[in-house]
């Protein structure tokens, strides 16, 4: 009987019987104690539940979520509900053509996402009144850390303080903090309703909540003057509905607006994932983190996309990094654009003025029945004065199935948004004991607050108001795409798997999409239980004491582990270890969390072989030993190969005192074989985009939990909201009791996704994880078998064998030839592939990854592919074909170029169209020819063209 396993992965006996025999061992385990030192091999197993089949699954899943109450949402504090309109929802979040795709580094193949891309910016641009927005942030939390962390490094004040009003939410509050304090930050949260007497005297920058996090509306025009006197920068962290009635931030002088875009049609999913969003005044655009879209120029002279700033991403500069954001949120991003480019600036504003209808009826009527409500000027949010009684004034509205937020003893505060009718309205009322309203209602927005301005002017917000132009808008933009349901993507590093349709469908159930993450305990049991057991499968997997699923991306998941580490040297007298050992060949994420993380970054040398150099190890821990914090080593390293070194090298490091870190980027190549809890670690972060099958949407949504030994479970992130949260100072924290700072504004990051890695883990089984890691391992030894004679494979471990990826090394060709990676891999898109990671670890090279879910053609078809081009090459080496005329050269083709009615190229058309083994039917064309990207750097565009430009 086939397993969800069989269906998992590639290939089936008869294709590993003859992948076997081209690598030469004669089952997966003898190849696999062949590749896998002994001294970090894990031989007890995996204590999982069986696996079940993907029916038992969803019905444990339909348990889980029954477990679940939805109640209606007024909590707000920046999560509302929203209707996802249904054709976004089924021809975005559930369409694989736009959750299966990458980040869109090779931008031939990406134009559609970068499309949406380029019109997310743009929304976020014209709504903030800013001139640059980024595409994503992690969250509004995360946003707004970044935006104090910039406002740091282009302020010309010399303070340390950045002021935070106290109407601020109160996870961004927490999230602010937590990245704060290793700076050297100094948070100084102040009352700034009364005006800019309540600043310090000397501040680097100010954050301000628009709307407050009251609902309060005010204006900051003169907190805004008084920070620019002192050359402070100001960052406005303001809500987009509201947005379309109210001034925007640019338009009161904001250098930096910062926020979410969760209430444009993402679901709430108990707190993510969603899209934050980054938008600068000019002049601030290259201080930017994140990816940033932008206009340039194909090789025939056509506008084209792709991202800008980007020698793989601007700010992730090893130790100089600012910003250590890589996985963003793209896919929500998307949906959150197409909920603009469907209801358009009209559709948008009439939404925002219901909404805020509701709200002006909802304190109309609660003030004709004798109660308090604070603020006379308000979008969507009153607070609301009920001396002692809010608890049961909560409670009585929960038992009619509405969530209100309990302020204090004293206050409730209640949010409207697009899904609020007046039933909920009567409900709100009830629980007041106010009778329900009939009378007038007056706006409540303070009219010199009105926004004139246009925004989203642009026709790509007017052309789409049917849904038939919506469904062909959207299907347009996919089929310029390569995604994983055209073919495979061998990205080393990414592990771009099978992302099973059986994981993907829960997350659409309202049950786990319309929670909101502050939701009571009683409502959330269910989503509770499933990251309970997430956490502890997980735990089982590394070997770890403790897991947090917490940070919503690989690069959070280091910050966190980074942080748990100091906070543990910290709580026994250790301050002064401030110093983060990396070795040469690390992702660049990792330095630019140990620096976030308040640490001196240290590189070790590798050696020839590829190798962590233990030598220069031993000369950096002597020459640092009382100041060694940690050291972060990714395993199997980023050259894909099992070093038998890693435990040495953790024994030298905690000899010293250090803690060590291991990336568990790569976990794809241990699951089942080895426990980094068990080999030496004490903190790993995991890529649950990667090993556990969460899809990448583009370039995000992701999962960074981190698994930590238990010395370092006191220090995992603590819950935004909690009394935990930051406001209570270290010491009291590193009494081990009190939690670390919080990485993310929700308590499990994004929840909304974790069915996605619960699923896997609960249909594979021990048995079929093991089994998946055994096919991956093998898959990388094939190609790299195969391709060996072709390409020279850069690393290997014992007995020649990579791990789950393999390095192929074209610099020796490049040499001789002139043809670069960049050739080939564009070369590929006309071969119908998406091409390996390029020039990452080691620039001139590929990495092949190609997972255990490619099954034997496919992998035959990439060798083939790139034996043909190896031929192509020879044919440039040789003269066959001049240097600047050859089809690597001029790849990729398009059809449009195929097909011009010149011709004038050094081979015929048919070789750049059809090249070996590529069928006539179903090819992928690339929408455009290689794309220009330094000119487009040069003349940075990052909001969308006006129409003329295409003609
Ligand atoms: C992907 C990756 C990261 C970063 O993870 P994100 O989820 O993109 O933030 C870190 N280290 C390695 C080795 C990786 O491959």
């Amino acid at each position: 009987m086939n397993t969800f396993a069989d269906r998992h992965i590639g290939p089936d006996r008869d294709s590993e019987r003859r992948m076997l025999d081209q690598v030469g061992y004669g089952t997966v385990d003898e190849l696999m104690d062949a590749a896998i030192p002994e001294v970090i091999r894990w031989h007890g197993g995996l204590n999982l539940p069986p696996a079940a089949s993907e029916a038992e699954v969803i019905a444990e899943l339909r348990a889980l979520a029954d477990r679940n109450t939805v109640n209606v949402s007024m909590i707000g504090l920046g999560y509302y509900g929203t209707h996802t309109p249904a054709v976004i929802r089924r021809n975005v979040l559930e369409s694989p053509a736009w959750y299966t795709a990458y980040t869109p580094y090779q931008p031939e193949i990406s134009q559609g996402r970068l499309e949406a891309l380029l019109n997310f910016q743009t929304m976020i641009a014209d709504l903030t009144g800013l001139t640059t927005a980024n595409s994503s942030m992690l969250d509004e939390g995360t946003a707004a850390a970044e935006a104090m962390t910039l406002a740091r490094r282009s302020s010309k004040s010399g303070s340390p303080v950045y002021v935070v009003d106290a109407d601020t939410l109160p996870q961004t509050l927490a999230v602010i903090e937590g990245r704060a304090e290793p700076l050297g930050i100094i948070v100084q949260v102040r009352d700034l309703s009364a005006g800019a007497s309540a600043l310090p005297a000397d501040f680097f920058g100010l954050h301000l909540q628009y709307p407050g996090a009251s609902g309060v509306v005010l204006d900051h025009a003169d907190l805004v003057t008084a920070a620019h006197e002192v050359g402070a920068l100001v960052t406005v962290a303001a809500d987009l509905l509201a947005l379309t009635l109210l001034r925007s931030p640019g338009e009161i002088g904001a250098d930096i607006a910062a926020g979410t875009t969760q209430r444009f049609g993402v679901p709430m999913g108990f707190g993510g994932p969603h899209a934050g969003y980054l938008a600068v005044r000019k002049g601030l655009e290259r201080t930017l983190p994140g990816r940033l879209v932008g206009v340039s120029r194909d090789a025939d002279g056509a506008p084209a996309y792709r991202l800008a700033l980007q020698t793989r991403e601007q700010h992730i500069r090893r130790e100089k990094a600012t910003s250590n954001i890589c996985t963003a949120q793209v896919l929500l991003a998307v949906i959150a654009s197409m909920y603009a480019v469907y209801h358009g600036p009209d559709g948008l504003r009439d939404i925002a003025r219901r909404t805020h209808a509701r709200a002006a009826k909802l304190a109309a009527g609660l003030r004709a029945g004798g109660v308090t409500v604070s603020s006379e000027a308000f979008f969507d949010t009153v607070t609301v004065s009920v001396p002692g009684r809010a608890a049961a004034v909560v409670a009585a509205a929960a038992a009619q199935g509405v969530n209100l937020r309990q302020v204090d003893a004293d206050r409730v505060g209640i949010a409207c948004d697009e899904t609020t009718t007046d039933a909920h309205l009567v409900l709100v009322w009830k629980a007041f004991g106010v009778p329900a309203y009939t009378g007038a209602v007056e706006a409540a927005l303070p009219d010199a607050l009105a926004r004139t301005s246009d925004f989203l002017t642009h026709p790509v917000f007017h052309a789409h108001r049917s849904e038939t132009a919506m469904l062909r808008y959207l299907r347009r933009l996919s089929d310029l795409d390569y995604a994983l349901d055209r073919g495979m993507i061998p990205l080393g590093s990414c592990t771009m798997k099978l992302n099973a349709t059986t994981e993907m469908e829960p997350i659409s159930w309202p049950e786990f999409a319309n929670i909101h993450p502050h939701a009571p305990a009683a409502q959330t049991s269910g989503y509770r239980e499933l990251i309970t057991s997430l956490e502890s499968w997980l735990a089982e997997v590394t070997g770890y004491d403790a897991v947090s699923v917490q940070p919503n991306a690989g690069s959070q998941g280091e910050l966190a582990g980074l942080l748990a580490i100091r906070g543990y040297h910290r709580s026994r007298g250790g301050h002064d270890r401030d110093v983060c050992l990396i070795p040469s060949s690390a992702h660049g994420t990792n330095a630019a969390s140990a620096v976030m993380a308040g640490m001196r970054v240290v590189v070790v040398a590798c050696d020839e072989n590829g190798n962590v150099d233990l030598v220069d190890l031993d000369a950096k821990i002597e020459q640092h030993a009382s100041r060694l914090a940690a050291i972060m080593v990714t395993y199997p390293s980023t050259h894909g190969v099992y070093e038998t070194g890693i435990a040495s090298l953790c024994a030298k490091v905690h000899d010293a005192g250090g803690q060590v870190y291991v990336d568990g980027a790569n976990l794809n190549a241990l699951v089942g074989f080895a426990k980094p809890g068990r080999f030496g670690a004490d903190v790993s972060h995991l890529n649950l985009h990667k090993t556990f099958c969460i899809p990448h949407g583009g370039g995000g949504p992701g999962v960074g939990p981190i698994g930590v030994r238990g010395h370092l479970a006191p220090f995992l992130p603590g819950d935004p909201l909690g009394a935990t949260a930051s406001r209570t100072s270290h010491s009291a924290r590193a009494g081990g009791t009190a939690g670390g700072a919080a990485v993310s504004a929700a308590r499990h990051g994004s929840a909304g996704i974790l069915p996605i890695p619960w699923a896997y883990l609960r249909m594979m089984g021990a048995e079929g994880l093991t089994r998946a890691t055994g096919a991956a391992v093998l898959a990388a030894n094939y190609v790299a078998a195969r391709l060996r004679e072709h390409y020279p494979v850069l690393y290997s471990g014992n007995k020649g064998l990579v791990a789950h990826e393999c390095i192929l090394d074209l610099r020796p060709l490049t040499k001789a030839t002139g043809v670069t990676v960049d050739d080939v891999a564009k070369r590929l898109i006309d071969y119908g592939f998406h091409a390996p990671t390029m020039s990452f670890p080691v620039a001139g090279t590929l990495m092949v990854e190609p997972t255990e879910s490619e099954d034997l053609a496919e992998l035959d078809r990439f060798c083939d592919a790139m034996i043909a081009i190896r031929g192509e090459i020879e044919s440039v080496g040789s003269g066959t074909w001049p240097r600047d005329d050859n089809p690597l050269a001029n790849a990729p083709h398009t059809a449009s170029m195929v097909s011009g009615d010149e011709w004038s190229h050094a081979y015929p058309r048919s070789v750049a169209a059809y090249p070996f083994g590529v069928s006539r039917v179903g090819k992928y064309w690339a929408p455009v020819r290689r794309i220009d990207g330094a000119f487009g750097d040069r003349n940075l565009v990052c909001a969308c063209p006006p129409p003329e430009a295409f003609e």
